[in-house]
């Protein structure tokens, strides 16, 4: 299978302008000392100076190659065996993948995470606020440990507490906090799951719940149950796509920009709100536009356009349909023709399903291979070395989360996992690896 690694490698060598930076050749270890969210589609953005930075990894894993790299990976798993559970996002490069014992997006991965009770240890290979979760989401004694702390996500760092609990003091002096006849509340605050935990924490103290790209519709129509309007933060595309599917017309989505009073919008604008929408966005998805659309409707006759809803809506628009990485997963597997598949969301997870579905004509409608900047940084020599670490009895990289905001966090995570989304149970995909199976899993 061609890893986005090599793929990236090749490009670089060849085709400078195949890859929106040359950077992604270089080692993630290269950047774990520098500010910024390194080479990929963040790079452009601002990292709040508070975002966790990775210390040095040892040399010997810079320096050790891939069959190296995988040999001590696989040599750590056995030693550990059931006390280690694995788990990797569909982002996540296939040299991690062939690795993880579950695969899936948030919204599985957080099941997974309850549903691996004889594991001591959940290494996370994802991003911080998939890692938080699961702690959040843990049983007593367990620890996650995710192998780079640099993997953050540069739309869960467009929403901060602060400008949070800014924002819901402006709204609470607008609205009041009185129910309406019909018991619902002025606002309920919805996180989307790439989030940091104590926003998370701030929507299970204020009535709110979480929600994922697989289970958004289940969750606004849960929270319209209870309140008249919605703040809906980090990622305005997939509120706003999610509500307009609803309904929602758009003049009832204002924006919320945590930098302007009112958030830029005039009180009779919030006023008549039925979702605000928090200036956050996903770097990854903005790249997709409805000029690709276009292209390749025009160079593939009867292509099937699928993209993630973090793209922006006039693209959602314009593609044959639109849903989470698992939506996109099952569709392409559930094609029973060969099918001609431009999709829209992160290129590892592209090229592995063109890898696993070669009766298919698969690609990414953003001819720029530019992967996700921050799931970049978890390379197998991380993974090797926490995995080492910890068969030496050493517990490094644990993100933890404090006792009081995960309990507050857990009140709406617990009501997000029970928010199944409309289309599918939710359950990981498992087990899927060599490593699963080796583990019985
Ligand atoms: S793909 Fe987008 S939302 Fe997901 S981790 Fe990367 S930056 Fe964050």
């Amino acid at each position: 299978m061609t890893s986005v690694n090599l793929t990236i490698q090749q490009l670089t060598s060849s085709a400078p302008g195949a890859v929106c930076t040359p950077d992604l050749a270089q080692g993630p270890w290269d950047f774990d000392t520098v500010p910024g969210y390194g080479p990929g589609s963040s790079m452009h953005d601002t990292i709040p100076a508070s975002a966790p930075r990775q210390g040095a990894l040892p040399q010997e894993y810079r320096d050790a190659s891939d069959d190296e790299l995988h040999r001590r990976i696989t040599a750590a798993r056995e030693t550990l065996g059931r006390r280690v559970v694995v788990l990797g996002h569909f982002y996540q490069r296939d040299e991690i993948v062939q690795h993880a014992d579950f695969l899936g997006d948030s919204f599985q991965l957080a099941n997974a995470a309850q549903t691996v009770p004889d594991a001591e240890t959940i290494v996370f290979c994802g991003v911080h606020f998939m890692a938080e979760t699961a702690d959040v989401l843990a049983k007593e004694g367990q620890r996650v440990i995710l192998p780079n702390l640099a993997a953050g996500c540069s739309m869960a760092d467009m929403a901060d507490i602060d400008s949070v609990e800014d924002a819901w003091a402006q709204l609470e002096a607008l609205y009041g906090t009185e129910p309406d006849a019909d018991g619902r509340v002025p606002v309920i605050p919805v996180t989307y799951m790439n989030s940091a935990a104590d926003l998370k924490a701030f929507c299970g103290r204020h009535g709110g719940i979480v929600c994922t790209s697989s289970n958004a519709e289940t969750v606004l129509e849960w929270a319209f149950e209870r309140g008249q309007r919605v703040l809906f933060f980090p990622d305005q595309h997939l509120g706003r796509n999610t509500a307009k599917k609803m309904g929602v017309p758009l003049e009832q989505m204002p924006m919320w920009n945590p930098r302007k009073p009112l958030g830029g919008s005039s009180g009779d604008e919030l006023l008549d709100a039925r979702v605000i929408l928090w200036h956050g966005f996903c770097s990854v998805h903005k790249r997709f536009t409805t000029e690709q659309v276009a292209r390749a409707r025009a160079e593939h006759p009867g292509v099937r356009v699928i993209v993630h809803p973090e793209c922006p809506m006039p693209v959602v628009d314009a593609a044959d349909e639109a849903g989470s990485t698992d939506h996109i997963r099952k569709a392409v597997a559930g094609a029973t023709e060969p099918t001609t598949f431009a999709i829209g969301t992160e290129i590892n997870m592209v090229n592995r399903l063109a890898a696993e579905h070669p009766q298919h004509t698969i690609f990414c409608l953003d001819p720029v291979v530019c992967p996700c900047s921050t799931m970049y940084r978890i390379h197998p020599g991380y993974l090797a070395w926490v995995l080492e670490e910890l068969v030496a009895g050493r517990t490094v990289n644990q993100v933890s989360v404090p006792d009081d905001v995960a309990a507050d966090a857990r009140v709406a995570l617990e009501r997000m996992l029970a928010a199944k989304p409309k289309s599918a149970a939710g359950t990981p995909q498992a087990p899927t690896t060599p490593a699963a199976e080796a583990q019985g899993r």
